[in-house]
């Protein structure tokens, strides 16, 4: 369907095709022949319209799916996995092209986009080696009695994704859930459908049977409609935790499986013994890569006593940063306007802007802008230091004693990710032992635990039991069978006899 319209590897603005739905191996418009555009948010420019689904064509995806279930869970797991070989090497193949096309739907910077689809490809590989980690287990737990446990798939699956990473995140799903022998009906976010157009075209030609893997795009009454359908066994969903939450309660309605990672507000610890260029450095990457946009994002520096000359390390570094070089664009005019709220709110309440983003663009370009910004002396109470502010904000919040900033990061919400910066090890221990997160750091900013290990925050970052990426991904996607056996024939019973 595509073809290479971006030649060029540069920012510069190309329209692109409009994005249909991809059912049972074929592109297709939305049944109500509804669209709704895709702005490139770099340039504030239409790249193309994309299909604005209703329940009927999720019907119509459950349906493809569920034909092409039986013979896809018949093919023998060593044989779809190879699907994910071929997909790996494509990806890695077209590397550029997919990390540029998702740099114009995103605003991410090329270098990030790369990013985002090395995550994905190192999301297959993970799916590739399942063959190798899915065997079941077994055991004699009586005398002559033996209880073997399968994983087995369990059939018509959903997911719902964000616009943050508009390639690892759907691949943090497929390559366990159809490796697992499931078909697949997945909702990319509508502001950034372009990503999982070329997925599709990838499997496809990695050889993907039709009907396998489906895409349905839209908004709410898409997903509703995903949530609703009774043949849809499993969803995933990745996005805000108001969203998160209405989904979990909607698709559990239907009995479906359901796991919900929702929205953060990370914590850095930095106590005085901290390295102070790799805290600096590490602090400034994790808050601004991605414009702020990632679910992992330093969002709140807890200064722990005299920690000034790593603070202004940090702002050096921040004010030298170039707006569309260093750091992309925001999502939408929205977003532009809801993290300048934040900014100004909390200087209304007496914090103190050290780095200003606000009303900062790239020369002579449209587009949606922040500049990276820095707010000292926020309190925990302030929205800027309590809420999820998803842009290029650093809130950095005083404290005298790491117990302070421990019962900080313990109150909020939220906790997928906290850090701690020091060069001592029992502060380390004793601080990642305290937090109330799911994925900590020592001296890391972005704490992604990457494959083979599980993504998944705790408290209101997550509803459901169990992670998405890793092994649990595939327990998720699956379904364990247990199976006890006796066999106690008599000798003379037996067709020896
Ligand atoms: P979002 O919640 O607005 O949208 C996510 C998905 O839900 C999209 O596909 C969207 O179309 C759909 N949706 C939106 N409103 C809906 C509604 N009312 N009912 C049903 N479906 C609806 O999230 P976003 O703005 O695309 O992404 C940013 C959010 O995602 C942030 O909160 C971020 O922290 C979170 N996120 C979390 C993780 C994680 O692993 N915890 C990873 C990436 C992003």
């Amino acid at each position: 369907m595509t073809d290479t319209i971006f030649t060029p590897r540069s920012y510069e603005f190309k329209p692109y095709v409009d994005c249909k739905n991809w059912i049972g191996g074929e592109w297709s418009d939305a049944a109500s022949g509804k669209t709704q555009t895709v702005m490139n948010p770099r340039h504030e420019k239409e790249m193309g319209k994309v299909a604005w689904s209703d329940a009927a064509d999720v019907d119509r995806a459950v349906a493809a799916a569920t034909a092409a279930f039986e013979g896809w869970k018949a093919t023998p797991l060593k044989e779809r996995a190879q699907v994910l070989y071929r997909v790996k090497n494509i990806m890695t193949e077209r590397l550029d092209e997919l990390a540029w096309l998702l740099s114009h739907e995103n605003g991410k910077t090329l270098a990030q986009a790369k990013g985002d689809v090395l995550k994905g490809i190192e999301c297959v590989e993970f799916g590739c080696s399942i063959p190798n980690l899915g065997q079941g287990e077994q055991l004699d737990v009586s005398r002559g009695i033996n209880c073997a446990v399968t994983h087995e798939p369990v059939g018509v699956c959903a997911g719902v994704v964000p616009f943050n990473f508009p390639t690892m995140v759907p691949l943090w799903m497929l390559p366990q859930a159809l490796v697992a022998g499931n078909t697949f009906v997945l909702k990319p976010s509508e502001q950034v459908p372009y990503s999982s157009m070329r997925l599709a075209e990838v499997f496809k030609e990695a050889g993907l049977p039709d009907g396998v893997l489906n895409i349905v795009n839209g908004g709410k009454e898409t997903v509703e409609a995903l949530c609703d359908n009774p043949t849809i066994q499993a969803l995933g969903f990745v996005g805000s935790t108001k969203v998160a939450r209405i989904v979990y309660a909607r698709a559990a309605q239907t009995g479906k499986k359901v796991v919900c990672l929702g929205g953060a507000k990370n914590h850095l610890v930095v106590v005085p013994d901290a390295e102070l260029k790799l805290t600096a450095d590490t602090v400034v990457a994790s808050a601004y890569g991605c414009s702020g946009q990632r679910c992992m994002a330093a969002s709140v520096m807890i200064a722990v006593g005299d920690v000034q000359p790593i603070i202004d390390s940090i702002v050096k570094t921040t004010s030298g940063m170039t707006l569309g070089e260093d750091m992309g664009s925001i999502i939408n005019p929205a977003s532009v306007e809801r993290i300048t709220g934040y900014i100004n709110e909390a200087e209304k309440r007496g914090a103190k802007v050290l780095v200003d983003g606000r009303g900062k663009s790239v020369a002579g370009q449209p587009g949606n802008w922040v500049g990276p910004t820095i707010l000292d002396n926020v309190s925990p109470d302030m929205p800027a230091g309590c809420e999820e502010i998803f842009g290029p904000v650093l809130s950095i919040i005083r404290a005298k004693t790491l117990d302070e900033a421990i019962a900080i990061e313990n109150d909020n919400v939220y906790g997928n990710a906290a850090a701690i910066f020091t060069t001592n090890g029992g502060v380390a221990r004793y601080a990642v032992e305290r937090f109330s997160a799911g994925m900590c750091g020592v001296n890391i900013g972005v704490p992604v635990p990457r494959e083979p290990f599980a993504f998944g925050g705790w408290n209101d970052s997550k509803l459901g039991t169990g992670d998405l990426t890793g092994f649990d991904g595939y327990r998720f996607w699956t379904r364990p069978r247990k199976v006890t056996t006796r066999w106690e024939m008599a000798k003379d019973s037996t067709w020896m006899s």
